[in-house]
């Protein structure tokens, strides 16, 4: 407790609370106090979709981010918690007759694990295509897809403090080793960078490597200040600590070690960028998450902001308008509104292409240039980052715009096409090329970069 008593800040009282992490999983979720207003026939159901996704979440959640009296269309209530909703009905059903009849683990688990096959756990070819050879070998725990960036999954930074109910990772949260992209090896990833000059960006990711101490962070960032990896410019953290543990910055043990380290990265000459992801506003509505805010930034860190549209939680350009003001107001810089990837309770968070475009448009309406910094609708798909750039009609045909943001090629980088309209579409893979084309302009080249 007694890091606690240095804090010196506005609103002191309300960073005390909560200083000590305390979590919940399927097996505590009876434990949660502000659930015992439920039925009993609603938790369980919490059970039922717990049984099959990833459910955790921590004391911090859901005393200061949940209002309790708005359930269930709270934002972060819908961010952290089960819904019955999120499986298919038969899925549903077929897991909850299980868990009625008390069947035995290895028969929940059986079925949690045929559910789980048909969720698309691994979407975008992230497992075949990205992962880099090294002296002939797959080198695990990272990914190289564009050329300037190599992502690193540290294998201490493979949970978060809370999981995302529509989390794209979800498939690496459920105990089964062979689905990680993990890596311990910080050896192995400073050699790779170190033999591939063009890398400018290391971004670690996870999970979420904040989750990590920082004696663990500084084995792996400490080295980027070698004359090797001089050519390694940005280091970039992807992290949702600053909704899901604010703490992390203020409160923790190590917390001022972790500024210091990152703060001495920067001192080097580093750009060091701290990839937050915020889905609401009410994200950021905390003392202690703004004190965390000032904290880094005053560490010469530059924070940048960066979430998918996901359907009852922010597919309301009024709730973006404000999350981006606010993060304006904070000296957040708004990065990138994404698609929420086909995986996972995808029918349950989806959002047509049409009315994402419609979010980003009206929400950017509303918003000074300061907060226009922000690109999306982005879909991370299998050739890339593909933007929504707008929906017309040209030559009698409806159609959509669409432009790489990054590109596995990077001379598709920048390219625009077009795909026909389809009001139904969520996803890229939805998309036909327009104007009775068989095939958009890089369809062969992927192919052949997939072996097909
Ligand atoms: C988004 C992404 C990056 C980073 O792209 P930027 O446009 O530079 O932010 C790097 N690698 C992968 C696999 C990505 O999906």
């Amino acid at each position: 407790m007694n890091h606690a008593i240095k804090i010196m800040a506005p609103g002191h009282e309300a960073l005390t609370q909560n200083t000590r992490f305390q979590v919940y999983t399927e097996r505590q979720l009876d434990k949660i106090r502000p659930l015992e207003r439920f039925t009993k026939e609603q938790r369980f159901e919490m059970h039922v979709v717990a049984n099959v996704l990833p459910f955790r979440v921590n004391q911090y959640v859901i005393d200061e981010l949940i209002d309790w009296n708005n359930i269930p269309a709270d934002p972060v209530f819908q961010l952290t918690f089960p819904q019955r909703n999120m499986l298919e009905p038969e899925d549903f059903e077929r897991m909850a007759e299980a868990l009625r009849r008390d069947a035995q683990r290895s028969e929940i688990q059986a079925i949690a694990v045929d559910i789980r096959s048909k969720l698309n756990p691994h979407p975008a070819g992230q497992q075949e295509m990205n992962v880099p050879v090294f002296h002939g070998e797959p080198l695990p725990g990272t990914q190289h897809k564009y050329r300037e960036t190599v992502l690193f999954f540290p294998s201490q930074g493979q949970v978060c403090h809370s999981y995302c109910t529509f989390c794209f990772r979800w498939a690496q949260f459920i105990g089964d080793k062979e689905l990680r992209f993990a890596s311990n090896e910080a050896g192995n990833l400073h050699k790779y960078l170190a033999g591939h000059k063009d890398v400018t960006d290391l971004l670690m990711t996870g999970g979420d490597p904040m989750v990590m101490k920082t004696h663990h962070l500084k084995a792996y960032l400490e080295a980027m200040l070698r004359p090797a990896l001089e050519h390694v410019q940005n280091i970039r953290i992807g992290t949702k600590s600053l909704t899901f543990w604010p703490q992390r910055y203020v409160t923790d043990e190590d917390a001022h070690e972790l500024l210091a380290l990152l703060e001495r990265l920067v001192k080097a000459g580093k750009h060091v960028a701290l990839m937050a992801h915020f889905n609401h506003w009410r994200e950021m509505d905390t003392p202690i998450v703004r004190e965390a805010v000032r904290r880094i930034r005053a560490a010469g860190v530059v924070i940048r902001a960066q979430a998918p549209i996901v359907r009852n939680i922010n597919d309301d350009p009024a709730v973006w308008a404000k999350m981006w003001r606010t993060q304006v107001g904070m000296g957040i810089i708004p990065y990138y509104m994404f698609v929420e990837r086909d995986t996972g309770a995808k029918r349950y968070f989806e959002v047509p292409l049409e009315r994402t475009y419609q979010i980003y448009r009206e929400a950017i309406q509303q918003v000074s240039g300061l907060a226009r910094t922000v690109r999306g609708p982005s879909m991370s798909a299998g050739p890339g980052k593909v933007e929504i750039q707008g929906i017309v009609e040209l030559n009698g045909e409806k159609i959509f715009i669409l432009r790489f943001i990054q590109g596995r090629n990077p001379d598709w980088v920048q390219r625009i096409f077009f795909a026909k309209y389809d009001p139904e579409a969520t996803w890229f893979d939805d998309l036909k090329p327009a104007f009775g084309e068989e095939k958009f302009f890089f369809t062969d080249e992927y192919n052949a970069m997939q072996g097909v």
